[in-house]
């Protein structure tokens, strides 16, 4: 066989490959920021940072994505309504966090739902005609008896909002006080760590995501991730997007993510912190973590990150 022939079969070989090896559907996710105009550990500039974010997103060609916010922040916090205006007119959405952020365990219902409802008329001035509609628990706190978490359900739902659950979780918000320590001290080497450890992490949770979705419902879903609005957050957003889109991450809006009939399941735990929607799932459904979801959530630098640049 000559050079042009074997190219030529060569090339054959590869297309074919290519045509029918079984290629790995697309990972759909939501992307969503909570605790808009921003973290409370976060000790940067709340414009700067929410600029830096919105650049990222842009980049990523990422709109529509929902900030829950806590309209209570405004009160004392010059900056924050003109972070929620850039995020808006950065082709960004709101959504409900509560006003105060308040927990639903440590609150009476009564108080909790009024707490909702005040967050209402701040959304409708910044979102005009646009859906603000979708509801986020603080702490992922859905309620830890019948009486609260069925009561918050109503009242969600004779206001026409969606809970917006969550599927992809990496605690991405224990990055934000190190990462303050860190570059106060100028400690560049901990610094590296801080964003190699949050992108493995946020690796590691797609990977949970995917295994419990299937243990879960026996196929793939379309997921939800959370993440926080800080600083780190945003000075990371680029990197932590990139490796998503390379490890096969399609991103989507959150309407889309929840007209997946998984969500339409009620696993209805009544516990103090309900964790994700999937560990929801796997705990009413009675099954057990499989054994590499286990080792991922084991993962957690938790110690490290309490004790780093301290
Ligand atoms: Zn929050």
């Amino acid at each position: 066989m000559n050079a042009w022939k074997r190219f030529f079969a060569l090339g054959l070989v590869v297309a074919f490959a290519a045509a029918f090896s079984p290629a790995r559907a697309a990972t759909e996710i939501a992307v969503t920021v909570d605790d808009l105009p921003g973290h409370a550990l976060d000790k940067g500039d709340r414009v700067k940072t929410v600029e830096t974010m919105l650049a990222a997103l842009r980049k990523h060609h990422l709109t529509g994505v929902y900030g829950m916010i806590n309209g209570g922040r405004l009160a004392d916090e010059p900056q924050a309504r003109r972070v929620l205006e850039l995020w808006v007119a950065g082709g960004q959405l709101l959504g409900n966090h509560t006003y105060s952020h308040l927990d639903l365990v440590k609150t009476p219902l009564s108080d909790y739902l009024a707490d909702i409802g005040k967050n209402d008329p701040l959304l409708r001035e910044l979102m005009g005609d646009k859906d603000f509609r979708y509801f986020r628990f603080p702490f992922l706190a859905e309620g830890d008896t019948v009486e609260k978490r069925a009561g918050v359900r109503q009242f969600l739902a004779e206001r026409h909002y969606r809970i917006a659950e969550v599927t992809v979780d990496f605690f991405d918000y224990e990055w934000i006080a190190p990462y303050e320590r860190c570059l106060a001290k100028h400690d560049t080497a901990s610094i590296d760590w801080l964003k190699s450890s949050f992108i493995d992490n946020a690796r590691g949770a797609v990977d949970i995501a995917e295994q419990l979705a299937t243990l879960d419902f026996g196929r793939p879903i379309k997921h939800v991730l959370l993440l926080h609005l800080s600083r780190f957050n945003a000075d990371m957003m680029d990197s932590l997007l990139t490796a998503y889109e390379q490890r096969g991450v399609k991103f989507i809006g959150l309407a889309d993510a929840l007209a997946d009939p998984a969500y339409r399941f009620d696993p209805n735990p009544l516990v103090p912190r309900s964790y994700t929607f999937l560990n929801q799932v796997r705990r009413a459904k009675h099954l057990n973590n499989p054994p590499q979801v286990t080792a991922l959530y084991n993962a957690l630098p938790e110690d490290k990150l309490d004790a780093l640049c301290k």
